[in-house]
């Protein structure tokens, strides 16, 4: 990081064609003691602009987590040739897409790829995807993900296995003022090794916390005991997972777009496999938010997937439960019983579509100015709020809004937005790109954010099955992928189940605050 980007840059690697040319020895070499300083000090610039000065030029940027946003936090740093350590808990990057890899996005190529990964992948001589065409989360990880973390200019510098379970300023907690801007960050992993920073970037997102089933937002009563029948969002129902619902009973808890596409699949599932069911269980009192607008609505894909669902909720092939909010879980044999202190559902499977949330403990000893609602920075929330904004509406932002009062930390990409379920990468990769470029003291550019979204093909393609092109698209959280079958799809085995045992009714009961539950795009 340097007060002077020019410094470093001219000593370093720009452009991005000589940071892979010089790869580890000279971009991202956490152990180069010159790489991103200026007159020997490391420098981490505070909101205003001005520069802190850090006792440590050798110390690196943290990046926590290796998926979309925080590898382009890498690629910016290579080609700024800041020392960088991206820390990933899992063992491959992109751990999170991986596991929703059956899912189509709805964002074709070229808004699924940031610019400086894109030029250091080419100068590798990487073949860029068809711009046009709607990658499948497995897609984005193996086809662009993989390849941009396997870089020699970035490979180096990516441990896997590494969890980050805290982070800190080495030998202060949150209240210690005096010395804290020159005080190097403490990351702690999992199995007890610190490492020191000069900045975190925490690109971590929010996968690994989804929103409980509880209806207070708190969990339910017994829903630590029923872990086993619960499903966690957007199961591959058509393929890895099918054994698990073929044949048996399923209740979709949520109103977003991840609960849609489980219900859809289900219903594909329950045409082919007798003996399934489908059940979807809503807080509100009315689904119209959850079908959104359908040909009227301004997201054609979200207005097209709300026509199929509120079908198949008028013909019965889906039973919907409006005003369900779940107060209590209980094993019962095989199954569990779902109650809103009012109706029991039994199911064999629950499957928890209800969003996601930040984990803040792990930055609990950091000074964070989150906003009360969403959990994102103060500055943030107007600009990304469910209740104004779908994901194709959040306008562009970078530094300026996700500064906390901790100066050198910052949160990018999904965590970055708290509950909001309205991120989108191009804004995630637009983030990372401001952020490096403030780290490296380079404000003219931290502040020139810009984002170049079209009205369609982001949010708005029209879904079509089978077909991958932009006209194809899907929610705005994807649509499963109309993939052939893979051969080894065959019958389910080990099916239990039936009819659910008590009749389900629609019940509607009177308006109240539950109807405005956030849809957004991605919960
Ligand atoms: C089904 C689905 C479809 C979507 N479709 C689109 C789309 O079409 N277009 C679009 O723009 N957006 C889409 N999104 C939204 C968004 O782009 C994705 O959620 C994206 O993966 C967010 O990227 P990220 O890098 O912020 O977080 P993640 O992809 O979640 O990556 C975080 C990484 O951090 C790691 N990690 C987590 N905790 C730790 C820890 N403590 N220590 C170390 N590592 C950690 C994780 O293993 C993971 O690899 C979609 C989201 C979903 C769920």
């Amino acid at each position: 990081m340097s007060e002077n980007p020019d410094a470093t840059t001219a000593e370093c690697c720009t452009p991005a064609t000589e940071a892979i040319d010089a790869g580890a020895e000279c971009c991202a070499g956490t152990d180069d003691a010159s790489a991103g300083t200026d007159d020997n000090v490391t420098t981490v610039a505070r909101a205003d602009g001005s520069p802190i000065e850090h006792a440590d030029p050798s110390l690196p940027v943290v990046v926590v987590g290796a998926g979309p946003v925080g590898l382009a936090a890498a690629a910016h740093l290579t080609e700024r040739g800041i020392g960088f350590v991206v820390l990933e808990s899992g063992e491959h990057p992109a751990a999170a897409v991986r596991q929703w890899g059956h899912v189509r996005l709805f964002s074709p190529w070229r808004f699924t790829m940031d610019g400086a990964a894109a030029r250091l992948l080419t100068y590798a001589g990487w073949v860029r995807p068809d711009d046009d065409k709607l990658p499948t989360g497995a897609q984005l990880a193996e086809d662009y993900l993989q390849p941009l973390a396997d870089l020699p200019a970035i490979k180096p510098h990516v441990r896997y296995g590494a969890r980050v379970v805290a982070i800190t300023r080495l030998g202060l907690d949150r209240v210690r003022t005096a010395g804290r801007d020159t005080t190097p960050f403490l990351v702690r992993l999992a199995n007890g090794e610190d490492i020191l920073a000069a900045a975190v970037i925490d690109a971590s997102g929010t996968w690994g916390t989804p929103n409980v089933l509880g209806a207070a937002g708190i969990p339910a009563h017994g829903e630590s005991d029923i872990s086993a029948y619960v499903e966690s969002a957007l199961p591959d129902v058509l393929g890895r997972d099918r054994d698990r619902f073929a044949g048996r009973r399923t209740l979709v808890v949520g109103a977003g777009h991840s609960a849609a596409n489980t219900l859809l699949a289900l219903t594909d599932l329950a045409a082919q496999e007798p003996g399934t069911t489908v059940t979807w269980a809503i807080r509100a009192t009315d689904p119209t938010r959850a079908y959104g607008g359908g040909e009227a609505d301004a997201l054609p894909a979200r207005g097209a997937l709300g026509t199929r669902l509120r079908a198949h909720v008028d013909n019965g092939t889906i039973t919907l439960l409006t005003g369900f909010g779940i107060q209590r879980l209980s094993p019962a044999g095989t199954s569990v019983e779902v109650s809103d202190g009012h109706r029991t559902v039994t199911a064999d499977r629950v499957v928890s579509a209800t969003g996601f949330r930040p984990d803040h403990a792990m930055v609990s000893e950091l000074r964070l100015d989150l906003d009360p609602t969403l959990g994102s920075t103060r500055r943030l929330a107007p600009l990304i709020d469910p209740n104004e904004h779908s994901c194709g509406t959040v306008p562009p932002h970078g530094v300026d809004e996700l500064t906390h009062p901790e100066p050198g930390f910052y949160a990018v990409g999904v965590k970055s937005y708290g509950r909001a379920p309205t991120f989108l990468l191009a804004t995630g990769y637009e983030q990372a790109r401001s952020v490096v470029a403030a780290l490296a003291g380079d404000w003219t550019a931290a502040r020139d954010v810009q984002l170049d979204l079209p009205e369609t093909g982001v949010c708005t393609s029209n879904p079509v099955e089978g077909d991958d092109t932009i006209a194809a698209g899907g929610s705005c959280c994807g649509t499963p992928a109309a993939e052939p079958e893979p051969a080894g799809r065959g019958q389910a085995t080990g099916i239990s189940g039936g009819p659910l045992s008590a009749p389900l009714t629609l019940v509607t009961i009177g308006g109240n605050a539950q109807d405005n539950q956030a849809g957004g795009c991605c919960s």
